[in-house]
């Protein structure tokens, strides 16, 4: 029963096949028994049971939405009343948030029952998972293979079939990179589509929330509740909602994907090519018409990021003063030093290396040379992505470069773990829709994703087309040995 995802649980609820109970009582069983994967840094069941029990009794009242009593886990970035909020910091640690975020909010309103907070790097920084306070997450595919990060625990949640969902962030790559490692569907919509408001902040210019599940079709069912303008958000897209299920039926025939050849260099792993190419022809095979392009700056995303991303953390994370919130030091002889002794404590070495680097970037003197050059080549990329979008309707090509690494193979190299967002960068900085596929497998059968790129406010044609490639493929649909 557990390989079923959200569309399939929601027919199963509607028929009454099964109660939000029972489906809340299935996922709680197999957290208990993954315990290992760590994917989870707080259950609590009695929570889950009396939502599940709620959404239960919302529809014996005909109060119903397709996603009413569908289970879902929350990435710890985003803040919740009833489960701790961490970030998975120990600057937070075991902090109660007096609200909910704003997309754990319209879940809830949806009738989705919480199965609690999954781990992820330390304030969303990373790419494996590996700068969690509270410890590695395996990758349910291969425990030498890291789960990818920052969303990691999202990830192997979804993979090991934990949660059929799960939310999670990008900033630079962090829903793509770790559902192409794990093998299962990640999006990330428009910049501004998904509400901000209580998503701890990591980088405000780039954060944006979305999802990881087993399908497109699972996708575009919780975007309908999870998407929407929140006037909290002070960048919240104010645009009419929509329904993002209405382009799955649509045939790829006569659609255009501009493939960028900067995506296939040299730093492309041959293992990680042969899958993305075959993923491609399959589209060409389906009446696609795959195009040359070129995205020239693309490759300059990684240096404008790492100063964009560490300026604005720099900014976000002075919060976190002991003050307010988060940890306090015990002893300190005053006010400065209670403060300087607090974030010591409290942030981990990614954090710290990034508040350095951004408070660097920013001071005067070096804001000209680094910030304000960094948000000038950022602007190019974006230009160059909205020219692509007049040739073309999709943007196609791999993920990562290489198939999930080992744990401890880049911990100790931070610029070759910085690397590994090559390819997911550069949509991130133009704020575009973007997902993640899975298309097969590399060395040591480890997955593979394609990355598919549509213009701004394009989700539902890009979930028609991750569709499309589903309905004609299996990929998603490969169960990692071992987790049942
Ligand atoms: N891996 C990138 C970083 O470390 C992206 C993280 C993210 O998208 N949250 O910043």
């Amino acid at each position: 029963m557990y390989e079923r995802g959200v569309a399939q649980w929601s027919r199963a609820l509607a028929a009454r096949e099964v109660s939000a109970v029972e489906l809340a009582k299935l996922y709680l069983g197999r957290i208990e028994k993954q315990r290992g994967l760590n994917a989870f840094l707080d259950v609590r069941p009695e929570v889950t049971l009396a939502q599940a029990a709620a959404a239960d009794a919302a529809r014996a009242r005909g109060e119903v939405t397709p996603l009413t009593g569908v289970p879902v886990a929350h990435k710890d970035v985003f803040v919740t009343r009833d489960f701790a909020s961490t970030a998975s910091s120990k600057m937070l640690e075991g902090y109660m948030s007096p609200f909910d975020a704003g997309i754990v909010e319209n879940m809830a309103r949806a009738g989705m029952v919480t199965l609690g907070k999954l781990n992820c790097d330390e304030f969303a920084m990373g790419s494996s998972n590996e700068n969690s306070a509270y410890g590695n997450v395996g990758n349910p595919w291969d425990s030498a293979a890291v789960p990818g990060g920052s969303s990691g625990g999202s990830a192997a949640a979804v993979a090991a079939r934990l949660a059929p969902a799960a939310t999670a962030t990008d900033t630079g790559g962090s829903i793509r990179e770790p559902a192409a490692f794990t093998g299962i569907t990640g999006i990330k919509p428009t910049y501004g589509r998904a509400s901000r408001f209580g998503l701890i902040a990591f980088a405000s210019s780039l954060d944006q929330a979305g999802l990881m599940t087993q399908t497109a079709e699972d996708a575009a069912l919780i975007f309908n509740a999870m998407l929407g303008f929140d006037a909290r958000d002070s960048t919240s897209i104010d645009r009419a909602g929509e329904d993002y299920t209405r382009e799955l039926g649509r045939s790829v025939k006569g659609l255009t994907i501009g493939v960028p050849r900067e995506f296939f260099g040299g730093g492309l792993k041959s293992d990680v090519e042969a899958p993305v190419r075959a993923a491609l022809a399959e589209y060409q095979r389906m009446g696609a018409r795959l195009i040359d392009i070129s995205l020239p700056n693309a490759e300059l995303g990684i240096p404008v990021y790492y100063v964009v991303a560490p300026a604005e953390c720099s900014s976000n994370l002075s919060r976190f003063d002991g003050v307010r919130y988060g940890h306090r030091a015990r002893e300190y002889s005053d006010l400065i030093d209670m403060i300087k002794k607090s974030r010591a404590q409290g942030f981990g070495p990614e954090p710290r290396r990034r508040i350095l680097i951004g408070t660097y970037v920013l001071s005067h003197g070096y804001y000209d040379a680094y910030y304000l050059k960094a948000q000038k080549v950022r602007r190019l990329i974006a230009d160059e992505f909205s020219r692509a979008f007049k040739e073309c309707d999709l943007i196609a090509g791999p993920v990562t470069t290489s198939v999930a690494f080992n744990y401890g193979e880049k911990a100790a190299d931070p610029v070759a773990m910085y690397l590994s967002d090559l390819y997911t960068i550069p949509g991130s900085l133009a704020g575009l829709p973007c997902m993640s596929l899975p298309c097969g497998f590399g060395t040591g059968g480890r997955p593979v994703g394609l990355q598919l790129m549509a213009n701004h406010f394009d989700e539902a044609r890009l979930l028609g087309a991750a569709h499309q490639f589903q309905l004609a493929t299996d990929w998603h649909a490969r169960l990692p040995r071992g987790i049942d």
